[in-house]
């Protein structure tokens, strides 16, 4: 089944949608939101619960219409037509698939649902099992069948009916964590494959970063940031996605000639901060700006390193070592460490420094 995307991108342009809140008053849910989704594009929605994703995933099926905004594919405006009508399927988390049907009239009842007869509909559906692994399983029904097969028969019947865009509203929630990493590893060469554009909702960060060739994350109802998984991780756009994604450290520092004066008086050179937003605002001169850490990104060095803490523990996590520090001026930071290296006990007084240029100055 390879069928390249046929379309020039889906875009959600300007979309608003509010509700009436149950407790009265009115929700927001998704807050002029913009988007391009680039043809055969594996696309993460990313954010925490109740920040939009699911009401954007819905507007773009059809199953609701936005107050304000369009959202088109290609050349054709989709937010004025009815689901059926638009080229995008769906799969949900709960797998809906028909209990008293085979696996294979499962897959086959959408296409039937078009006006295709069975025999018309038998090749596409035998293409779609054996993309999905399932070649032998057409006979059974879904009860005998695991939870991870249930989900792979979903994503057959979606992508028999040869959508443009598959809808993808948090599919494997429901698995454990074993077979939820081998049906995402899964899920990335079926994209791969067939060419569809896929729109990804999770709340998963690792998730999102292992499958997403671009991710989009969402806070309370905006985008907070679109980018590759790199781009998001690295340079995160302000500090709810770098507190979001990944482990980060946060210091509030000033900004002075010599570099940044932390609350404790440390000052950790210039030239180990780059940096986003607010770095520019303070023009080199005074003003203070939040730097974001991430574990790998600091150092534990001689007594000459900048910083200056004491370790609060040391955890063995199987790859690496993750020390706890707290500075002089109370903040703390995690460091990590390489399985072999010594590591500090708890009360040790330690010398830390950051890598040239890793720190990352965001926008609070
Ligand atoms: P989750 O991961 O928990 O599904 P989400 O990011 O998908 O969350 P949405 O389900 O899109 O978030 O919800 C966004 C906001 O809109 C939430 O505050 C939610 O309570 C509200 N909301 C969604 N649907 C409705 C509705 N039909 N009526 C009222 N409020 C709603």
């Amino acid at each position: 089944m390879t069928s390249a995307a046929s379309h020039d991108g889906l875009r959600i342009k300007g979309v608003t949608r509010r509700f009436p809140a149950p407790e009265g008053g009115i929700v927001t849910a998704l807050d002029d939101v913009s988007l391009a989704i680039e043809p055969a594009e594996f696309f993460v929605l990313l954010g925490p619960s109740g920040c939009g994703k699911t009401t954007l995933l819905r507007t773009i099926a059809g199953l609701e219409y936005p107050d304000e905004g369009e959202v088109w594919l290609g050349s054709e405006r989709l937010d004025v037509l009815p689901p059926y009508k638009r080229r995008v399927n769906t799969v949900f988390q709960s797998y809906a698939l028909f209990p008293h049907l085979t696996v294979a009239e499962n897959v086959s009842f959408g296409l039937e649902m078009e006006g295709m007869s069975r025999k018309e509909a038998a090749p596409l559906v035998a293409e779609a099992l054996e993309l999905v692994r399932l070649p032998e399983h057409g006979r059974r029904r879904p009860a005998q069948l695991s939870g991870g097969q249930q989900q792979r028969v979903a994503l057959a019947r979606a992508l028999a009916k040869r959508p443009e865009v598959l809808l993808l509203d948090e599919p494997l929630a429901a698995l454990d964590l074993k077979l939820r990493r081998g049906m995402q590893t899964e899920l990335k060469r079926i994209q791969q494959t067939t060419g569809v554009t896929f729109v990804f909702v999770t709340h998963d960060q690792e998730e999102a970063i292992s499958l997403g060739d671009r991710l989009a994350v969402f806070q309370e109802g905006t985008v907070a940031q679109v980018g590759t998984p790199q781009e998001v991780y690295e340079r995160p756009a302000n500090r709810f996605v770098a507190d979001f994604i990944g482990e980060t450290s946060f210091l509030t520092a000033e900004r002075t000639d010599a570099g940044f004066r932390l609350r404790g008086g440390d000052v950790l050179p210039a030239d180990r901060v780059s940096g986003a937003g607010d770095m520019g605002d303070t023009g080199g001169g005074g003003g203070e700006v939040t730097i974001a850490l991430r574990p790998e990104h600091l150092v534990i060095g001689g007594a000459d390193a900048p910083l200056h803490g004491v370790v609060r523990e040391s955890v063995y996590v199987g790859s690496d070592v993750r020390v706890g520090a707290e500075l002089a001026g109370g903040e703390q930071v995690v460091v990590r460490l390489p399985v072999g290296a010594a590591f500090p006990e708890p009360g040790t007084r330690v010398g830390l420094d950051v890598l040239p240029g890793r720190g990352w100055a965001v926008a609070s």
